[in-house]
């Protein structure tokens, strides 16, 4: 892992991104409810999510299941700016109320439907979506920019393959396959 990622990896306490009783189990290696039936990932899925989005303070991202906040603040501190849409509205106040007090002013935050990505601030260097559709959302696809990545997981509910999806100058995309993992389904309206 590259050392900024790493420093900051170590310092953000994931504890401050979930509720009681879930905070004292925040230091293991694992995924934690964060009300509604959805969860955090596992802080070491984040980091590499994060690692694979090859940020940097240029790009512009959109990121979709916004959910505790937690990735937020990874996308945030390695980017320009970050769109992020999550569905449930109660998720999307507490997400932002936790990154407000930690300073971030880089982040734009819109109550809706992922699948559709955010056209007016689009098209985006990078998109991080956690939460899994059946199928690559064309929108999504659309709003990525020439040169852009965009890492996402696809499939059923349960089961998934994490895809990193690339765009080359001309607007060609190809993807690549990096882990199976679980997510929560991407729930269209
Ligand atoms: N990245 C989050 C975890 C996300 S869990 C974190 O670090 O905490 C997945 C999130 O995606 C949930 O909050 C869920 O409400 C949201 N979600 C599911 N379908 C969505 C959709 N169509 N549009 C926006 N958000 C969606």
């Amino acid at each position: 892992m590259d050392e900024k990622l790493r420093q900051f990896f170590s310092s953000l306490d994931r504890s401050f991104f979930v509720d009681e009783p879930y905070k004292v189990l925040s230091s293991l290696d694992r995924p934690l409810p964060i009300g509604h039936g959805q969860t955090i990932s596992q802080p070491s899925l984040v980091a590499y999510m994060t690692e694979q989005l090859e940020l940097n303070k240029t790009h512009t991202v959109l990121e979709i299941g916004t959910g505790s906040g937690y990735q937020t603040a990874f996308l945030a501190e390695f980017s320009g700016k970050v769109y992020t849409v999550e569905r449930i509205e109660e998720l999307r106040r507490k997400a932002r109320e936790r990154l407000d007090f930690l300073g971030y002013r880089n982040i734009y935050y819109r109550v809706g439907d992922g699948t559709l990505g955010w056209a007016e601030h689009a098209p985006f260097d990078r998109i991080m979506v956690t939460a899994a559709p059946k199928e690559i959302p064309s929108l999504l696809l659309e709003q990525l920019a020439p040169g852009g990545i965009m890492i996402i997981p696809v499939g059923p509910q349960g089961w998934q393959e994490l895809l990193k999806v690339t765009k080359d100058k001309n607007g060609m995309a190809s993807e690549r396959k990096l882990l199976d993992v679980a997510f929560v389904a991407l729930v269209r309206k």
